[in-house]
């Protein structure tokens, strides 16, 4: 697939600017995935089947070339990605490109911000600029990644993956979102944020679109409760933390 432009403006919390080399994504959450959703409703994909097959966008490098110059000055943190997962699990052609997507970026002085469900290359701790990687973990429970990440990395191997970078001097982040209510799962957010305490900075969000949360009639006062506790054991840990907006409710 080609393209016309890659870096866009955008208003999410990793990054003033993004980009999204891949069109689809063969994690294919179930939460629901909010790309997906978006895909679906533009034309830009007609099935789930069509979802979980994805396209690289085959000018990435040539796109690149040509905006790295014109927004280099503007980008305070290059996102990847906004609507897909850079580093796909099983898809070494898409992993590959996001490294050579994050060097072209590094090289022009443009910072970037890394979010996967994937396992991050240990080869990033080699990337000239101070980056940002983050994985995704809302849950320790294989049995649950399974059913709503299938084609995610295994949640430990993830962990395992951003700990090794975290420990070769690497800024690393965690997002806890979409976190699922205990009708979901019954789990404690307190193994998950110890098995995450290395991290640089967490981020908390709620699970939106999904009507199992509203059908949890104290689904309020759980993430009310959920995002006290973050921010606690943050505070505790000296981690910078950001909980997402309406996560917490009156
Ligand atoms: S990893 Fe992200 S983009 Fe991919 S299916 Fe899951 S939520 Fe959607």
């Amino acid at each position: 697939m080609i393209r016309k432009s890659l870096i866009y403006k955008t208003e999410v919390e990793y990054g003033d600017y993004t980009l999204n080399h891949i069109q689809g994504c063969s994690h294919g959450c179930k939460y629901p995935c909010y790309a997906y959703m978006m895909a679906k409703r533009f034309g830009k994909v007609k099935s789930y089947e069509e979802w979980i097959h994805p396209q690289i966008v085959e000018n990435t490098m040539q796109l690149l070339a040509k905006e790295l110059p014109r927004f280099k000055d503007k980008i305070s943190l290059l996102h990847l990605c906004f609507t897909t997962d850079p580093f796909m699990y099983g898809h070494e052609d898409i992993c590959q490109l996001s490294m050579q997507v994050l060097q072209r970026a590094n090289a022009h002085s443009v910072r970037c911000s890394v979010l996967t469900k994937g396992i991050l290359p240990i080869e990033l701790a080699e990337l000239p600029l101070q980056n940002e990687y983050g994985i995704t973990v809302v849950s320790l429970d294989d049995d649950f990644i399974r059913r709503y990440e299938p084609g995610a990395a295994p949640i430990h191997d993830r962990i395992d993956a951003l700990k090794a970078l975290s420990e070769k001097g690497c800024k690393t982040w965690v997002s806890v979102e979409p976190y699922p209510t205990p009708n979901i799962i019954k789990q404690s957010l307190s193994n998950i944020l110890d098995a995450v305490s290395f991290a640089d900075r967490i981020i908390f969000g709620r699970l939106n679109y999904n009507k199992v949360v509203s059908e949890y009639k104290q689904h309020k006062e759980f993430y009310n409760q959920c995002a006290e506790q973050v921010i606690q054991f943050c505070k505790d840990n000296q981690i910078d933390y950001h909980i997402k907006t309406g996560t917490i409710t009156e």
